[in-house]
């Protein structure tokens, strides 16, 4: 049965809105005036709350802090021309954000927590979503064991918090990107499909070996043989193969809402699309021969990035320009269009 719950709301005195610069928006370091807080004690909900943005005081035992339960997920809201606001397919943020508690044996969190909790808060810090194309509103909801005792078990207490703030672009330029061929993100029966704060802890280290090497970002392959392609490090990868659109589908990677969105798309349009298993040699080669013509990184935050460079086993493999790619282009602009309510919602994407 559902259940309902009370969301109380108590305002900020002190707005940080007239600070914001929204022409001049980088990812990530404005926060909105208001966050909702909602915890879960001696196995239940028990208080939901909207109020102004500021520190929360944590116990140095808190669970997640040593033990690691700590799971969140990335929205992105956007401002019609008409004023509206529109939470791009949050539904399926919600769906994930469960199922990365009940793998990390987290409570999960009640749809009138989540979506009527978030649709609240995006009501009453409207004015941070941008006005302008090209930005949005950044929604990071999350939630970590609170319990103040040592020991590994699953906390007892927990925390679920939403944050937001106004954001432009993650990534400004195409990517280069290194398959990565020794270290592993994730293994069949492990965690690679949740989205937990572990999965991006691991990913630092890595990552930055191939930054200094150059790179803007890895492409992670399987944890057996390394031979085939998985994600990149905060994206999933998709590309135009021939005439199909290929995403890998390996179990381990975090099933994207923005590559499924794209599919979807492709597919209405008359594309050939596969969801399956890409060898980094079938790629090569692709490059090699001109049959991959594009490929991309597709995510919440990195929106549809283009890849114009594969570093592999110390070779660079080169793709075409951007600029003249056909379906990346269209299908990027489509996707700002509907974002921003420019066209019609045939598929109901916007909420
Ligand atoms: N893979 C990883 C590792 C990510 O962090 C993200 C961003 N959430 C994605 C894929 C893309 O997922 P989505 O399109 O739902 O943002």
């Amino acid at each position: 049965m559902a259940h309902s719950y009370e969301i109380k709301v108590e305002l900020t005195k002190d707005s940080q809105l007239a600070k914001v610069d929204f022409n001049n928006l980088k990812f990530g370091q404005i926060l909105s005036d208001h966050m909702l807080v909602a915890d879960y004690d001696d196995g239940e909900w028990k208080e939901v709350k909207i109020v102004p943005y500021a520190n929360l005081s944590l116990s140095p035992a808190t669970s997640a802090l040593h033990y690691g339960q700590a799971i969140f997920e990335g929205i992105k809201a956007y401002k019609f021309e008409d004023g509206r606001v529109s939470i791009f397919r949050p539904d399926r943020n919600f769906d994930r954000f469960n199922k990365s508690a009940v793998r990390l044996e987290m409570p999960e969190v009640p749809r009138e927590i989540f979506m009527d909790g978030l649709k609240k808060l995006i009501d009453i810090d409207r004015s941070f979503v941008p006005p302008t194309t090209g930005a949005s509103l950044y929604i990071r909801p999350f939630m970590f064991g609170t319990e103040p005792a040592l020991g590994v078990h699953p906390s007892k207490s927990y925390k679920f918090v939403i944050i937001t703030g106004p954001v432009g672009a993650y990534y400004n330029k195409p990517l280069r990107v290194k398959v990565e061929t020794y270290f592993t993100r994730a293994a069949a029966g492990g965690v690679g499909f949740s989205k937990n704060a572990g999965n991006y802890a691991l990913s630092l280290y890595p990552t930055r070996l191939a930054q200094d090497e150059g790179f803007d970002q890895l492409i992670w392959t399987d944890a057996k043989e390394h031979k085939y392609i998985e994600e990149a490090g905060t994206a999933n990868l998709v590309f135009m193969l021939g005439d199909t659109l290929i995403t890998p589908g390996s179990e381990t990677v975090l099933q994207g809402v923005t590559r499924h969105s794209i599919m979807d798309l492709a597919k209405s349009w008359g594309i050939k699309t596969e969801t399956r298993d890409v060898s980094v040699q079938e790629l090569i080669e692709g490059i090699e021969t001109g049959k991959v013509s594009e490929a991309f990184a597709a995510g919440t935050a990195a929106t549809l990035t283009p890849i114009s460079e594969i570093g592999y086993e110390g070779k660079i493999y080169k793709l075409s320009d951007p600029a003249t790619r056909e379906f990346s282009n269209k299908v990027l602009d489509y996707l700002n269009q509907l974002r921003y309510g420019k066209v019609e919602d045939p598929f109901g994407w916007n909420f």
